[in-house]
Parts: C-alpha cells; sequence; structure tokens
C-alpha cells in the first residue's frame, strides 16, 4: 500500500536514485503545447512512475488501426476531443498495469469534467489510492503558438525538438537517433486554434475542479525545463503534505 510522500526527496537525490516519495496519481494541466508531455517525462526520470499520456495512447491506436483509433483518427485531426467512454475505457485499461502501483503522471487526462467526474470516482473506489493531486502549467497564447508549430517529434526515441526554441544540431535530424524528425498532424496553426478552443470550453473547468477541491496548484510553464520540473516535485510534495 502506498504511504504518504515523505519530504526528504530533492531533486538531486531524485536524479541519481530512486525517491523516497511515494507520489501517487498526479495530474499535468494546461493547455496545449504549454509543456506537459516535456515535464511528464522528466517527473518520469525523477520518480520512476509512469507518464499515462491519452494522446500518446490514441495515436498507438491509431498507427496499429485498431477499432479506437480509427474512430479517433478523424476527430483527432480536427483538433476534437475523442468521446469521454472511449478514453475512460483506454485509461481504465492502462491503470490496470502493474507499473502504476506507487503512482503515474496522467498527461492530457481528465480533460472534460466527465473524465474529471469518472477518474475521481474510480480513485475514491481504490482504497489504496492517494488522492490526486493536479498540477497546471501555465504559459501565454504566442509562446503555445510558436510552441506547438515548432515541434518536432523523434518518431524512434520520442524526443522532443523545437525548431524555435531547442533546435537539434543537425536541422531535421534527432540528436540522439539520427532519425528523421516528423510533426503532428495536428501541430498547425489552423488546428491549434481548435484545440485552444476545446481546451478553453471543455478542459477549463477541469483545472477550476480540482482548484475547488484544494489539491491543485500553477506552475510558471515559461522557464528552462529543469526549473520547471524543479517546481512541480516542491509543488506535489507540498500538496501531498496538505492533503
Ligand atoms: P495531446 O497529445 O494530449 O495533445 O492529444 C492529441 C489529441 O488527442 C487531442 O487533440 C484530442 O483529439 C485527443 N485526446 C487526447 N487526450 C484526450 C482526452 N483526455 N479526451 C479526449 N480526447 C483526447
Amino acid at each position: 500500500m502506498p504511504s504518504p510522500a515523505s519530504s526528504e526527496t530533492s531533486m538531486e537525490s531524485g536524479r541519481d536514485t530512486e525517491s523516497a516519495t511515494v507520489p501517487g496519481p498526479i495530474l499535468l494541466l494546461g493547455a496545449p503545447g504549454v509543456g506537459k508531455g516535456t515535464q511528464a517525462k522528466e517527473l518520469v526520470k525523477l520518480w520512476n512512475i509512469p507518464q499515462i499520456s491519452t494522446g500518446d495512447l490514441l495515436r498507438g491506436n491509431v498507427a496499429r488501426g485498431t477499432n479506437l483509433g480509427k474512430t479517433a483518427k478523424e476527430i483527432m485531426a480536427r483538433g476534437e476531443l475523442v468521446p469521454d467512454s472511449l478514453v475512460d475505457e483506454m485509461v481504465a485499461a492502462r491503470l490496470l498495469e502493474p507499473d502504476t502501483a506507487r503512482g503515474y503522471i496522467l498527461d492530457g487526462f481528465p480533460r472534460t469534467l466527465g473524465q474529471a467526474h469518472w477518474l475521481d470516482g474510480r480513485l475514491a473506489a481504490q482504497i489504496e489510492s492517494l488522492p490526486v493531486v493536479a498540477v497546471s502549467i501555465q504559459v501565454n497564447y504566442n509562446q503555445l503558438l510558436r510552441r506547438i508549430t515548432g515541434r518536432r517529434n523523434c518518431p524512434v526515441c520520442q524526443t522532443i525538438y523545437n525548431v524555435y526554441m531547442r533546435p537539434p544540431q543537425r536541422e531535421g535530424f534527432c540528436d540522439v537517433e539520427g532519425a528523421e524528425l516528423v510533426q503532428r498532424a495536428d501541430d498547425t496553426e489552423e488546428v491549434f486554434k481548435e484545440r485552444m478552443r476545446a481546451y478553453e470550453a471543455l478542459t477549463r473547468p477541469v483545472v477550476e475542479h480540482y482548484r475547488v477541491l484544494g489539491r491543485f496548484a500553477e506552475v510558471d510553464g515559461d522557464k528552462p525545463i529543469a526549473e520547471i520540473a524543479a517546481g512541480i516535485v516542491s509543488t506535489v510534495e507540498r500538496l501531498r503534505k496538505a492533503a
């Protein structure tokens, strides 16, 4: 059974060894492009718990041509949200994996109040689970647009680059794998605007939901990656102590 988070972890010790903190379920919230995926990867290294990205899981389904993938493909290409019931079911299956026992980072979920209520109900039914803590990453609109339209991924190791802010050494190719970088189909300006509309209408209320519950904090996402990660770690520890 997970025990409450301890305060022993520092960024340094967390980098070298598995952290003493039991992080529990953590929600990374924020608009498209705030860096949820990048930060989730940092936290995976610090805490040795999995990142569960619903966007990645859906893209995996699209790539494998599953029924879910076939339904999701067009919806995602338009920047709209995949229906709650499909996403909830996909997350439910992922949370049954044993690597989630000490906690996990949900990246891109919940994105609607319906998904938030489903998750709250599921966690409440699990007596051994710590409550979720939610961290929202804040970045201004123009910065988000540059992040989204400049984003390129390595299809092999999934490293995320940005042609404006974090370019690879050789233009268009991954520093680690040498593979040709790819741009997500929904990382265009037009689709970004639709994703922002979906965020404001459907996901903003999720932020308010967790704010009201009191296990919520915001961090400034317009800083170096390691600094933001350090801010998230200390925020989660503070929220865990208060919970
Ligand atoms: P992301 O990689 O998180 O930006 O997600 C890419 C796309 O996948 C979104 O624009 C949605 O179409 C879909 N998606 C990801 N997560 C969810 C979710 N929790 N609920 C509904 N649709 C989602």
